[in-house]
């Protein structure tokens, strides 16, 4: 019986032709980082429920219908990470990386969650994301920011807008709430499901609806900025001239919100108009109140996080003339038993010699005739030859492949000074 098993829905195979996009991007803001001294830290994919549960909230989309949970073997409740800033915060608690200590870290992996799959929306997608702890005034919030805008410098976007806003405290948020709860009390009629349970429990997120019906209510909702208390306000306007200071435009935008407790003060978008409906390549905020949460002592907390398979479709339709590496500079021909063992040799003295030539050697015997085909369907630059032939007089053949040119010979103890020169490495 023939099986055919496909990919999960929603979870990519990311082929040969996608890869050195993707090494390309994540070596790029890799680098970044480092620039900026943030350190990287690897945490599990799996982890348990309850950690989701207590951080993201029974009452958001992502814990009540996102996520992939299961009993393992031994009846524990375990759920494929959603998103990592839960994990970092617990593996923080758990090795006392916040103890007299003010770490900036960044992580990359993939998420998981059970969404309905469409472009840009994936269930299981990638991110890079950064948090930094301890931290409480403006001056983190902006190097986080200009460090992101920096990503997007580097790769030469453009297209790509930053939203701010601040949630105040969770004290100044509790009366904007209960107005926020009056005001769309006032319009139930134009509610829709989702909203209508969010009303009581968290009013907030309703703001953050994509419903395109409910947008003119929600843009006619009363604004946080009302009813912010002094220290948010000072902490949001700090911000807004270090930005400036730094050149980087943004627009405040008073629908920016996450629906929970602890978060506070500054969260921000990175936003574009190019990638339709899921238009929001990079999220974060201040989170000032997780930590305490999960009964560490109380410290404060900001990050983000950039979804990749955006980034990637947002650098494809803007700047696709990138260095992208896909292919041998050489693919090495070896014809005959004899040449094997001395061709496998020169290779590595090649890769001893010169670093950062890429070469393929062919495995496999056959004809030189089906060895240059397999030669030139590489992509390589050029073909290096030994057969008989070559192998009594110690020289290689060397044969460019992308334009018309004889074969010519190079001694063996030249090889490495004559691709150097080919090649310009
Ligand atoms: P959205 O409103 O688009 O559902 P979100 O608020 O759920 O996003 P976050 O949890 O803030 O997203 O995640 C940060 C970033 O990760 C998003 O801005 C987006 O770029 C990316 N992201 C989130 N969910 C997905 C997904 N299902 N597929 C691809 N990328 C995603
Ligand atoms: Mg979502």
């Amino acid at each position: 019986m023939a099986v055919n098993i496909q990919a999960i829905r929603g979870m990519h195979d990311v082929l040969t032709d996608q890869t050195p996009h993707w090494q390309y991007l994540e070596r790029m803001i890799q680098d970044i980082l480092q620039r900026y001294a943030y350190q990287e830290i690897r945490l599990p994919i799996l982890e348990k429920t309850e950690l989701f549960e207590r951080s993201i909230g029974e009452l958001t989309d992502i814990v009540s219908k996102e996520m992939y949970t299961f009993e393992d073997r031994n009846g524990d409740r375990l759920t494929l990470r959603p998103e990592a800033t839960a994990g970092c915060v617990r593996a923080g608690l758990q090795h006392g990386l916040f103890n007299n200590s003010t770490p900036r870290l960044w992580y990359m992996g993939p998420m998981f969650r059970h969404e309905r799959p469409q472009k840009g929306r994936l269930r299981q997608f990638h991110q890079i994301g950064v948090e930094a702890y301890g931290m409480a005034g403006p001056d983190i919030d902006a190097e986080i920011i200009m460090l992101s805008a920096r990503i997007w410098a580097e790769l030469g976007l453009k297209n790509i807008h930053l939203q701010i806003n601040t949630l105040g405290t969770a004290e100044s948020r509790r009366h904007y709430r209960e107005v926020l709860i009056e005001y769309f009390q006032d319009n139930l009629d134009a509610l829709d499901d989702d909203s209508r349970k969010r009303l009581e429990r968290n009013p907030l997120r309703i703001l953050d609806s994509k419903n395109a019906d409910m947008q003119s209510l929600i843009a006619a909702a009363p604004g946080l900025d009302e009813y912010l208390d002094d220290e948010s306000a000072h902490h949001f306007a700090t911000l807004q001239q270090l930005l400036n200071a730094s050149g980087l435009d943004f627009e405040i935008n008073l629908r920016l919100v996450r629906g929970l407790d602890y978060y506070s003060k500054t969260v921000f978008e990175w936003v574009t108009d190019r990638l339709g409906a899921q238009g929001t390549v990079c999220a974060g905020g201040r989170y000032d109140g997780l930590i305490g949460h999960f009964g560490g002592k109380p410290s404060p907390a900001i990050g983000f996080a950039i979804g990749l398979e955006r980034l990637l479709a947002l650098v494809a339709t803007e700047n696709p003339e990138k260095d992208i590496i896909n292919q041998p500079h050489v693919y090495f021909i070896i014809a005959g038993d004899k040449a094997l063992p001395v061709a496998l040799r020169l290779a590595e003295d090649l890769r001893n010699s010169l670093p950062s030539l890429r070469l393929l050697t062919h495995c496999g015997g056959g004809s030189f005739k089906s060895q240059f085909k397999k030669a030139d369907k590489s992509g390589a630059e050029l073909a290096l030859i030994i057969g008989e032939t070559e192998l009594e007089k110690n020289t290689v053949g060397l044969k460019p492949l992308r334009q018309k040119a004889e074969q010519t010979e190079i001694p063996w103890q030249r090889l490495a000074e004559v691709l150097r020169q080919h090649l310009g490495l």
